[in-house]
């Protein structure tokens, strides 16, 4: 009998099934690669309790792990052989567009699942297409010849790895988007794992001033901001956050605000724009909102606020995240509470949508 590849596969709204694929025959320009660690995000938890994708699907889209076997064209045109380790984007771009083409592959319409019902993402992609293996949520991924790869050292232990994809989001949205950099200010609301790596990020970026906000729930979080580099946190059932903001700042408000929050409503938004600079602060959001009822446009066009969303990451967010994990400079592994084995993938989604004390990052590590 043909060797059988185990996977979690997600079959309808918070449901998991186990099943076993057939260990694919890859073709000359393909690969496989064995799964040693897969992230789990708050995207997960959304997609896990509302599937958006029609068919069963295996979840996991942020995935380290060695290539155990590769076609000769692979590894040809990637420049990766079997047994190396890897960290696989979730994006599977066409190559061709003019997104590829700019390197703002995310963009690529092969690989948004929203637009296009035959796109590749992994973790969102339906297992029933050739290859089955489109989740890190398994022993095994199928990696086609459009892959996107980067080398991760061997320092850098599994659950570090786990945890690539919301540092080079950090990178990203901090630094690319939000244009902090040396002696800037910085707001970020919310300290999940998404606002502790831009964090990490602002900091390592020369940012002279950064306050993060949380609420009652978040102490142990808010705690582990001011061991990442915050210099203020802000606890906003306790405190009102613009007044706090104001008086850290002088009066003088901050260059730039991160909206982490996911999903807290208007409220992070509307603080944002009130305590950013008197001119051209910049807002980076992310909100899943559908409305904004009485949106402050005339506050946004005075002070001249810049508006950005944040859309996952690029090439080089990846490889400044992997770089940022191998120097050690902070301690992140302070960020990785959490690791669980294939057969509780439930649980692990879970833990990350607040149940269970203490989560900041989980990791799925399929063969534990
Ligand atoms: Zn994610
Ligand atoms: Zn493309």
């Amino acid at each position: 009998m043909a060797e059988q590849v185990l996977t979690a596969v997600r079959t309808g709204p918070g449901r998991t099934e186990f099943r076993e694929y057939p260990m694919p025959d890859i073709p000359e320009d393909g690969a496989l690669l064995k799964v040693e660690v897969a992230g789990i995000c708050g995207t997960d938890v959304k997609m896990y309790a509302k599937p958006m994708i029609e068919g069963p699907v295996i979840m996991g889209h942020e995935n380290v792990g060695v290539i155990a076997k590769a076609g000769r064209e692979f590894a040809a045109r990637q420049g990766f052989a079997e047994g190396d380790r890897v960290f696989v984007e979730h994006y599977v771009p066409c190559h061709r567009c003019e997104w590829c083409h700019l390197g703002e592959y995310r963009h690529c319409e092969a690989t948004d699942w929203r637009t296009n019902a035959d796109a590749r993402r992994y973790g969102y992609t339906s297992a029933d297409n050739p290859y089955h293996l489109w989740g890190g949520f398994a022993q095994y991924l199928y990696l086609p010849w459009n892959a996107v790869l980067h080398r991760v050292p061997d320092s850098v232990s599994p659950e570090l790895a786990g945890i690539v994809t919301p540092l080079s989001n950090g990178i990203e949205w901090t630094l690319f988007d939000g244009g902090v950099g040396y002696d800037s200010t910085v707001l970020i609301q919310g300290p999940g794992q998404q606002g502790l790596a831009q964090t990490v990020a602002a900091k390592q970026a020369g940012a002279s001033l950064i306050i993060v906000t949380g609420t009652a729930r978040d102490a142990a979080r808010l705690a582990l901001a001011k061991t990442l580099g915050a210099d203020h946190v802000i606890d906003i059932n306790a405190e009102d956050p613009l007044d706090r903001v104001r008086e850290i700042t002088g009066g003088k408000g901050v260059d730039v605000v991160l909206d982490c929050t996911a999903g807290a409503g208007t409220a992070p938004v509307l603080l944002g724009i009130a305590a950013l600079k008197r001119r051209a602060g910049t807002l980076v959001i992310q909100g899943e909102l559908a409305a904004f009822p009485d949106f402050p446009v005339k506050t946004v066009t005075e002070k001249a606020i810049t508006i950005k969303s944040a859309r996952g990451h690029s090439y080089r967010s990846c490889e400044l995240a992997v770089a940022q994990l191998e120097s050690r400079r902070f301690p992140l592994e302070l960020l990785t509470t959490h690791a669980f084995g294939l057969n509780d993938v439930d649980k692990a989604i879970r833990s990350v949508g607040g149940e269970g004390d203490g989560v900041v990052h989980v990791s799925l590590l399929p063969w534990s």
